[in-house]
Protein backbone atom coordinates (compact mmCIF):
# COMPACT_ATOMS: atom_id res chain seq x y z
CA UNK A 1 0.00 0.00 0.00
CA UNK A 2 1.32 3.39 -0.72
CA UNK A 3 0.79 6.32 1.88
CA UNK A 4 -1.29 8.30 -0.50
CA UNK A 5 -3.78 5.07 -0.71
CA UNK A 6 -4.18 5.32 3.47
CA UNK A 7 -3.85 9.03 3.93
CA UNK A 8 -4.82 12.00 1.45
CA UNK A 9 -4.84 15.70 2.39
CA UNK A 10 -8.83 17.12 1.89
CA UNK A 11 -10.17 20.14 2.13
CA UNK A 12 -11.99 18.81 5.66
CA UNK A 13 -8.25 17.83 6.78
CA UNK A 14 -6.07 14.63 6.22
CA UNK A 15 -8.37 11.73 5.15
CA UNK A 16 -8.16 7.82 5.47
CA UNK A 17 -10.47 6.47 2.60
CA UNK A 18 -10.41 2.64 3.52
CA UNK A 19 -11.06 3.70 7.21
CA UNK A 20 -13.73 6.01 6.52
CA UNK A 21 -12.63 8.91 8.75
CA UNK A 22 -10.54 12.32 8.98
CA UNK A 23 -8.13 13.52 11.70
CA UNK A 24 -8.45 16.33 13.23
CA UNK A 25 -11.11 17.58 10.41
CA UNK A 26 -11.01 21.54 10.43
CA UNK A 27 -14.71 20.76 8.69
CA UNK A 28 -17.86 18.71 9.92
CA UNK A 29 -17.61 15.04 8.95
CA UNK A 30 -19.02 11.64 9.45
CA UNK A 31 -16.31 10.19 11.83
CA UNK A 32 -13.34 12.22 13.48
CA UNK A 33 -10.09 11.01 15.02
CA UNK A 34 -9.30 13.77 17.24
CA UNK A 35 -5.85 14.80 18.90
CA UNK A 36 -6.06 17.07 21.24
CA UNK A 37 -8.72 19.25 22.88
CA UNK A 38 -7.50 22.78 21.35
CA UNK A 39 -10.71 24.19 19.09
CA UNK A 40 -8.86 24.07 15.63
CA UNK A 41 -8.40 20.25 15.99
CA UNK A 42 -11.35 19.72 17.76
CA UNK A 43 -14.19 21.09 16.51
CA UNK A 44 -17.96 20.50 17.52
CA UNK A 45 -20.36 18.76 14.73
CA UNK A 46 -19.13 16.09 13.76
CA UNK A 47 -21.16 12.29 13.11
CA UNK A 48 -18.91 10.67 15.65
CA UNK A 49 -15.47 11.47 17.51
CA UNK A 50 -12.79 8.95 18.87
CA UNK A 51 -10.76 10.35 21.12
CA UNK A 52 -8.87 10.08 24.49
CA UNK A 53 -11.36 10.53 27.60
CA UNK A 54 -9.77 13.78 28.41
CA UNK A 55 -9.98 15.47 24.81
CA UNK A 56 -13.71 14.36 24.69
CA UNK A 57 -14.39 15.67 28.42
CA UNK A 58 -12.44 18.81 27.18
CA UNK A 59 -14.50 18.93 24.33
CA UNK A 60 -17.71 18.68 26.71
CA UNK A 61 -16.59 21.28 28.73
CA UNK A 62 -16.01 24.11 25.34
CA UNK A 63 -18.96 23.33 23.42
CA UNK A 64 -21.37 21.55 26.19
CA UNK A 65 -23.12 17.66 26.01
CA UNK A 66 -24.12 17.04 22.51
CA UNK A 67 -20.85 18.60 20.88
CA UNK A 68 -20.85 15.12 18.20
CA UNK A 69 -23.80 12.67 17.65
CA UNK A 70 -21.47 10.00 19.07
CA UNK A 71 -18.25 9.49 21.06
CA UNK A 72 -15.52 6.56 21.44
CA UNK A 73 -13.33 6.98 24.31
CA UNK A 74 -9.87 5.66 23.29
CA UNK A 75 -6.82 4.95 25.88
CA UNK A 76 -3.22 5.56 25.03
CA UNK A 77 -1.93 2.08 23.57
CA UNK A 78 -5.25 1.22 22.75
CA UNK A 79 -5.74 -0.28 19.34
CA UNK A 80 -9.47 -0.11 17.49
CA UNK A 81 -10.11 -1.33 13.80
CA UNK A 82 -11.85 0.86 11.40
CA UNK A 83 -12.95 -1.08 8.21
CA UNK A 84 -9.64 -3.06 8.52
CA UNK A 85 -7.36 0.25 8.79
CA UNK A 86 -6.33 -0.29 12.57
CA UNK A 87 -5.93 3.03 14.45
CA UNK A 88 -3.82 3.22 17.90
CA UNK A 89 -3.39 6.49 20.18
CA UNK A 90 0.13 7.32 21.94
CA UNK A 91 0.87 10.42 24.57
CA UNK A 92 1.77 13.38 22.08
CA UNK A 93 3.09 15.26 25.52
CA UNK A 94 1.08 18.30 24.27
CA UNK A 95 -1.60 19.02 26.40
CA UNK A 96 -3.43 16.72 29.01
CA UNK A 97 -5.11 13.92 27.06
CA UNK A 98 -3.37 14.83 23.76
CA UNK A 99 -2.44 11.74 21.39
CA UNK A 100 -0.66 10.59 18.19
CA UNK A 101 -2.53 8.69 16.26
CA UNK A 102 -0.82 5.81 14.21
CA UNK A 103 -2.71 4.66 11.52
CA UNK A 104 -1.55 0.93 10.04
CA UNK A 105 -2.63 -1.40 7.41
CA UNK A 106 -1.37 -3.29 4.54
CA UNK A 107 2.03 -3.63 6.37
CA UNK A 108 2.28 0.60 6.34
CA UNK A 109 2.31 2.75 9.47
CA UNK A 110 1.51 6.40 8.92
CA UNK A 111 2.04 8.25 12.70
CA UNK A 112 0.15 11.65 12.82
CA UNK A 113 1.36 13.55 15.78
CA UNK A 114 -1.15 16.29 16.17
CA UNK A 115 0.59 18.96 18.24
CA UNK A 116 3.65 17.75 20.07
CA UNK A 117 6.77 18.49 22.56
CA UNK A 118 9.42 16.27 23.65
CA UNK A 119 10.35 17.04 27.04
CA UNK A 120 8.83 16.83 30.36
CA UNK A 121 5.16 18.17 31.53
CA UNK A 122 3.68 17.87 34.56
CA UNK A 123 0.68 17.75 33.77
CA UNK A 124 0.31 15.42 30.99
CA UNK A 125 1.79 11.68 30.00
CA UNK A 126 5.66 11.94 28.31
CA UNK A 127 5.59 12.01 24.37
CA UNK A 128 6.53 8.41 23.02
CA UNK A 129 8.39 7.87 20.32
CA UNK A 130 6.55 5.91 17.92
CA UNK A 131 8.53 3.65 14.60
CA UNK A 132 6.92 4.60 11.64
CA UNK A 133 7.02 4.57 7.65
CA UNK A 134 5.67 8.16 7.22
CA UNK A 135 5.07 10.57 9.92
CA UNK A 136 3.26 13.98 10.27
CA UNK A 137 4.76 16.50 12.00
CA UNK A 138 3.59 19.88 12.87
CA UNK A 139 5.97 22.53 12.48
CA UNK A 140 4.77 25.65 14.66
CA UNK A 141 8.29 26.69 15.95
CA UNK A 142 10.24 24.81 12.70
CA UNK A 143 13.16 27.63 12.38
CA UNK A 144 16.24 27.13 14.07
CA UNK A 145 16.37 30.31 15.87
CA UNK A 146 13.54 28.55 18.31
CA UNK A 147 15.30 27.00 21.26
CA UNK A 148 12.99 26.85 23.81
CA UNK A 149 15.41 26.07 26.48
CA UNK A 150 14.39 25.65 30.01
CA UNK A 151 10.92 25.98 31.54
CA UNK A 152 12.19 25.74 34.98
CA UNK A 153 14.73 28.73 34.46
CA UNK A 154 11.85 30.60 33.23
CA UNK A 155 9.98 30.21 36.47
CA UNK A 156 12.87 31.07 38.51
CA UNK A 157 13.01 34.37 36.46
CA UNK A 158 9.78 35.03 37.39
CA UNK A 159 9.61 34.60 41.05
CA UNK A 160 12.72 36.77 41.07
CA UNK A 161 10.70 39.33 39.59
CA UNK A 162 8.10 38.83 42.17
CA UNK A 163 10.59 38.51 45.44
CA UNK A 164 12.09 41.78 43.60
CA UNK A 165 8.39 43.27 43.05
CA UNK A 166 6.44 42.28 46.12
CA UNK A 167 4.25 45.32 46.08
CA UNK A 168 3.15 44.56 41.91
CA UNK A 169 0.88 41.70 40.86
CA UNK A 170 2.41 39.76 38.06
CA UNK A 171 0.19 38.74 34.98
CA UNK A 172 0.90 35.99 33.03
CA UNK A 173 -1.00 35.82 29.66
CA UNK A 174 -1.42 32.14 28.74
CA UNK A 175 -3.26 30.07 26.40
CA UNK A 176 -6.36 28.78 28.39
CA UNK A 177 -6.00 24.97 27.99
CA UNK A 178 -2.74 23.61 28.64
CA UNK A 179 -0.30 26.14 29.04
CA UNK A 180 -1.90 28.00 32.19
CA UNK A 181 -1.89 24.99 33.99
CA UNK A 182 1.61 24.06 32.91
CA UNK A 183 2.68 27.10 34.55
CA UNK A 184 0.63 26.61 37.94
CA UNK A 185 2.38 23.01 38.10
CA UNK A 186 5.57 24.53 37.65
CA UNK A 187 5.48 27.21 39.94
CA UNK A 188 4.21 24.43 42.58
CA UNK A 189 7.31 22.34 41.95
CA UNK A 190 9.23 25.42 42.20
CA UNK A 191 7.87 25.59 45.94
CA UNK A 192 5.46 28.76 45.17
CA UNK A 193 2.36 27.48 47.27
CA UNK A 194 0.58 30.94 47.57
CA UNK A 195 -3.13 31.25 46.01
CA UNK A 196 -2.54 31.88 42.43
CA UNK A 197 -5.12 34.05 40.59
CA UNK A 198 -7.14 32.81 37.16
CA UNK A 199 -9.31 34.97 34.46
CA UNK A 200 -12.57 33.42 34.79
CA UNK A 201 -12.22 32.24 31.53
CA UNK A 202 -10.04 29.35 32.35
CA UNK A 203 -11.90 28.18 35.39
CA UNK A 204 -13.59 25.58 33.83
CA UNK A 205 -10.63 23.61 32.17
CA UNK A 206 -8.78 24.12 35.40
CA UNK A 207 -10.70 22.58 37.92
CA UNK A 208 -10.72 19.86 35.70
CA UNK A 209 -6.85 19.51 35.42
CA UNK A 210 -7.00 20.30 39.26
CA UNK A 211 -9.38 17.25 40.02
CA UNK A 212 -6.43 14.97 38.22
CA UNK A 213 -3.19 16.47 39.78
CA UNK A 214 -2.07 18.94 42.51
CA UNK A 215 -2.27 22.58 41.60
CA UNK A 216 -2.36 24.10 44.88
CA UNK A 217 -4.86 27.12 46.38
CA UNK A 218 -6.21 28.85 42.81
CA UNK A 219 -8.82 31.75 43.36
CA UNK A 220 -10.67 33.36 40.73
CA UNK A 221 -9.50 37.35 40.10
CA UNK A 222 -13.26 38.68 39.77
CA UNK A 223 -13.35 37.51 43.58
CA UNK A 224 -10.50 39.63 44.47
CA UNK A 225 -10.13 42.71 46.50
CA UNK A 226 -7.86 44.98 44.70
CA UNK A 227 -4.81 45.21 47.82
CA UNK A 228 -5.04 40.99 47.74
CA UNK A 229 -3.67 40.99 43.89
CA UNK A 230 -0.73 43.14 45.35
CA UNK A 231 2.56 40.54 44.85
CA UNK A 232 0.24 38.04 43.15
CA UNK A 233 0.35 36.13 40.61
CA UNK A 234 -2.37 35.95 38.07
CA UNK A 235 -3.05 33.89 34.82
CA UNK A 236 -5.40 35.42 32.26
CA UNK A 237 -5.93 34.64 28.31
CA UNK A 238 -3.07 36.80 26.74
CA UNK A 239 -5.45 38.88 24.90
CA UNK A 240 -7.24 39.82 28.27
CA UNK A 241 -3.63 41.77 28.87
CA UNK A 242 -4.21 44.43 26.86
CA UNK A 243 -8.30 44.60 27.95
CA UNK A 244 -9.94 46.82 30.70
CA UNK A 245 -9.89 43.66 32.74
CA UNK A 246 -6.08 44.01 33.74
CA UNK A 247 -6.62 47.53 34.79
CA UNK A 248 -7.68 46.11 38.38
CA UNK A 249 -4.16 45.46 38.86
CA UNK A 250 -2.13 47.43 41.30
CA UNK A 251 0.97 48.39 38.47
CA UNK A 252 1.35 45.07 37.00
CA UNK A 253 4.00 43.68 35.60
CA UNK A 254 2.74 42.02 32.21
CA UNK A 255 4.14 38.72 31.25
CA UNK A 256 3.41 36.17 28.21
CA UNK A 257 4.26 32.24 28.60
CA UNK A 258 4.48 31.37 25.06
CA UNK A 259 7.31 30.43 22.67
CA UNK A 260 6.97 32.93 20.65
CA UNK A 261 9.02 35.06 23.40
CA UNK A 262 12.46 33.82 21.90
CA UNK A 263 11.64 36.74 19.39
CA UNK A 264 12.42 40.15 21.47
CA UNK A 265 10.69 42.17 18.57
CA UNK A 266 7.44 39.72 19.48
CA UNK A 267 7.63 40.60 23.09
CA UNK A 268 8.40 43.83 22.31
CA UNK A 269 5.08 44.52 20.13
CA UNK A 270 3.05 42.94 22.68
CA UNK A 271 4.07 45.47 25.48
CA UNK A 272 5.17 42.65 27.33
CA UNK A 273 7.87 43.36 30.40
CA UNK A 274 8.59 39.97 31.27
CA UNK A 275 9.01 37.04 28.30
CA UNK A 276 8.91 33.42 29.09
CA UNK A 277 10.05 31.63 26.84
CA UNK A 278 7.68 28.33 27.37
CA UNK A 279 6.12 26.31 24.59
CA UNK A 280 3.62 23.21 24.21
CA UNK A 281 5.32 22.71 21.00
CA UNK A 282 8.41 21.25 20.16
CA UNK A 283 11.42 23.52 19.19
CA UNK A 284 13.48 23.19 16.51
CA UNK A 285 15.94 20.37 17.76
CA UNK A 286 13.15 19.04 19.22
CA UNK A 287 11.43 17.89 15.65
CA UNK A 288 14.49 17.15 14.06
CA UNK A 289 15.60 15.04 16.87
CA UNK A 290 11.81 13.63 16.87
CA UNK A 291 11.84 12.91 12.82
CA UNK A 292 15.51 11.39 13.15
CA UNK A 293 14.25 8.87 15.72
CA UNK A 294 11.03 7.63 13.99
CA UNK A 295 12.86 6.05 11.61
CA UNK A 296 10.15 7.78 8.93
CA UNK A 297 11.72 7.72 5.39
CA UNK A 298 8.97 9.96 4.58
CA UNK A 299 7.78 13.17 6.41
CA UNK A 300 4.36 15.27 5.67
CA UNK A 301 5.01 18.91 7.35
CA UNK A 302 1.58 20.55 8.35
CA UNK A 303 1.19 23.70 10.20
CA UNK A 304 3.43 26.19 10.49
CA UNK A 305 7.12 27.15 9.30
CA UNK A 306 6.61 24.38 6.90
CA UNK A 307 9.13 25.05 4.12
CA UNK A 308 12.37 25.42 6.44
CA UNK A 309 11.90 21.70 7.75
CA UNK A 310 10.38 20.04 4.42
CA UNK A 311 13.85 21.60 3.19
CA UNK A 312 15.56 19.84 6.70
CA UNK A 313 14.42 16.62 5.52
CA UNK A 314 15.16 17.08 1.68
CA UNK A 315 18.72 17.52 2.92
CA UNK A 316 18.76 14.62 4.79
CA UNK A 317 17.74 12.22 2.01
CA UNK A 318 13.86 12.32 3.37
CA UNK A 319 11.01 12.27 1.32
CA UNK A 320 9.40 15.28 2.94
CA UNK A 321 6.08 17.57 1.78
CA UNK A 322 3.69 20.21 3.33
CA UNK A 323 0.56 19.65 3.75
CA UNK A 324 -1.79 22.34 2.88
CA UNK A 325 -4.56 21.83 5.26
CA UNK A 326 -6.49 25.29 6.15
CA UNK A 327 -7.55 26.04 9.18
CA UNK A 328 -4.77 25.00 12.03
CA UNK A 329 -4.12 27.89 14.26
CA UNK A 330 -1.47 28.81 16.47
CA UNK A 331 -2.43 28.46 20.07
CA UNK A 332 0.43 30.06 21.25
CA UNK A 333 -0.37 33.54 19.44
CA UNK A 334 -3.82 33.16 19.69
CA UNK A 335 -3.50 36.03 22.27
CA UNK A 336 -3.22 38.74 19.42
CA UNK A 337 -6.61 40.44 18.63
CA UNK A 338 -6.46 41.42 14.83
CA UNK A 339 -2.74 40.26 14.65
CA UNK A 340 -2.09 37.05 12.03
CA UNK A 341 -0.13 34.56 13.35
CA UNK A 342 1.08 33.98 9.91
CA UNK A 343 3.52 37.16 10.36
CA UNK A 344 5.86 35.37 12.33
CA UNK A 345 8.82 35.78 9.50
CA UNK A 346 8.35 39.58 9.55
CA UNK A 347 9.38 40.24 12.74
CA UNK A 348 12.45 37.41 12.60
CA UNK A 349 15.91 38.61 11.25
CA UNK A 350 15.98 37.37 7.15
CA UNK A 351 19.13 35.41 8.70
CA UNK A 352 16.61 33.51 10.47
CA UNK A 353 14.59 32.23 7.64
CA UNK A 354 16.47 29.68 6.30
CA UNK A 355 19.17 26.89 7.92
ZN1 LIG B 1 -2.50 22.23 20.11
ZN1 LIG C 1 -2.12 22.78 16.32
Amino acid sequence: MRPADLLVPTPAGLCCKPGAFHIDPTRPVEKAVITHGHSDHARPGHGAVLATPETLDLMRLRYGENFAGATQAIRYGETVALDGVRVTFHPAGHVLGSAQVAVEAGGLRIVASGDYKDVADPTCAPFELVACDVFITEATFALPVFRHGDPDGEIAKLLHSVALFPERAHLIGAYSLGKAQRLIALLRKAGYHKPIWLHGAMEKITRYYAARMELGELRLVSDAKKAELAGAIALCPPSALQEVWSRRFPDPVTSFASGWMRVRARARQRGVELPLVISDHADWDGLTATITATGAAEVWVTHGQKDALVHWCVLRGLQARPLDIVGYGDEEEEAAVGQETDDANATLPATDRSE
